[in-house]
């Protein structure tokens, strides 16, 4: 057993419970205790007076080797960014390149306190790897793009991953159609009976443009949730990546069928996609996950600045300082993100639950003084003053050190695949 005394906790429970001088408990993977201060007379304890602990984050959308391409792109609308620079350079990846810019990823996850993904790219494979290796957990699954002309070989690579990490505890995958616009009806109707018949959930990009929304109702005279839909995609879990675009309608169709927004704030501010109705959507009662998308549209995977953003930007749109609370923009990032994604073991500091969790210093100039230590967090915090992450009780970042990766060795890799793979 290991006993972390004397931190603030942000406990994400029921209640929102915060324990101004508490204790959190880890027996093995699992928390045991949360609470106020309490002795655990004899077992290893760890001083943390003057820090706060928060669940670990969960975000809701990414495409981990996606770092490659940071800063590769910057400055451009989504459809020219996608077809002039990200889609040709990724033709270029190989099985190495995807794995090396997974474990970068996965060094800044662990860095910035993410322990829980729901991934989507290329070959699974790899970044389920990388996942596992890092000590980091989530849902992978490979990317289907049937006007690539790839996609009967995609399609094998992500039923080989489905039957791989089927018994694995920390891995789960999803089918991966990469948006409407990407693939035509009778694919995607096959790939709703290939979830169902599989037990999977369908993660896919949906309305994050006006031009990707307008253009499916052109098409088919549809939304793309209503498309979705009425393809029979909404049997299983569905996860709509962006949902800038969706009517209110869209809405009813999301929350009747049990599927979920991932929400990526900044990624949509700097593709000048627009900005989701996140205040509608929480009156609805729909499920969302804060999500930071691929960092080529980023440009970060920084959870933190995900989350204050989040709190930040509904308020500027709807001219309500009242939007979205700290502390819903707490939740939606934590354990509202893990139960869109279908988890209901993670994402709050809660006994039974995963010892998923990050420490993070209150000894700054900016964390002084902690009057609400949840809007503290969320408007003043910064993932630059995590000093600890833990992921199934195994601590996996300390002060600056990691556990289970080799950094220097994983920015080596990267910077050679570059050089090979990538450069103009
Ligand atoms: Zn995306």
């Amino acid at each position: 057993m290991k006993v972390y005394q004397n931190a603030a906790l942000v406990t994400v429970n029921d209640h929102f419970d915060v324990f101004m001088e508490g204790t959190l408990a880890v027996e093995g993977e699992k928390i045991i205790y949360a609470g106020p201060k309490k002795e655990f007379p004899g077992a290893e304890t760890v001083d943390l007076t003057g820090h706060v602990i928060l669940p670990g984050f969960v975000n809701g959308h990414i495409h981990m080797p996606m770092v490659f391409f940071r800063g590769y792109a910057d400055d451009m609308c989504l459809q020219d960014w996608l077809d002039k620079r990200i889609f040709p350079k990724e033709s270029n990846h190989t099985e190495a390149t995807q794995y090396h810019g997974a474990q970068l990823a996965t060094a800044e996850l662990t860095r910035t306190g993410t322990t829980t993904v729901n991934d989507m790219y290329c070959d699974g494979f790899q970044t389920g790897r990388a996942l596992k290796e890092a000590g980091l957990s989530g849902i992978v699954s490979t990317c289907l793009i049937e006007v690539k002309g790839d996609h009967e070989e995609m399609l094998d690579n992500a039923l080989r991953l489905n039957e791989y990490y089927q018994d694995d505890p920390d891995i789960r995958t999803a089918i991966a159609p990469h948006a409407e616009y990407t693939n035509s009806p009778e694919f995607l109707t096959r790939l709703g009976d290939i979830a169902v018949r599989t037990g999977q959930p369908i993660h896919i990009h949906c309305s994050e443009t006006v031009k990707e929304h307008e253009e499916c109702i052109g098409r088919h005279g549809l939304t793309p949730v209503q498309l979705f839909d009425r393809l029979g995609m909404t049997r299983v879990p569905l996860f709509l990546a962006h949902c800038v675009y969706v009517t209110d309608e869209d809405m009813d169709i999301i929350r009747t069928r049990g599927a979920s927004v991932l929400h990526n704030p900044c990624s949509n501010l700097k593709l000048g996609s627009g900005v989701a109705r996140i205040p509608l959507m929480l009156e609805k009662g729909l499920k969302i996950a804060t999500s930071t998308d691929g960092c080529a549209s980023n440009n970060t995977l920084d959870m933190w600045e995900e989350m204050r953003f989040s709190a930040l930007i509904h308020k500027g749109v709807n001219r309500d300082a009242t939007a979205v609370s700290a502390k819903q923009a707490l939740y939606l990032a934590t354990r509202g993100a893990a139960e869109a994604l279908g988890y209901t073991d993670r994402g709050a500091l809660v006994p039974g639950m995963r010892a998923d969790f990050i420490v993070s210093s209150l000894q700054e100039p900016a964390m002084q003084i902690p009057t609400d230590i949840t809007n503290l967090v969320v408007y003043s915090g910064s993932s630059r003053d995590i000093v600890m992450t833990v992921a199934k009780g195994e601590v996996l970042y300390d002060h600056g050190v990691y556990t289970k990766l080799d950094t220097a060795a994983i920015y080596e890799a990267c910077r050679a695949d570059f050089r090979k793979y990538f450069m103009d």
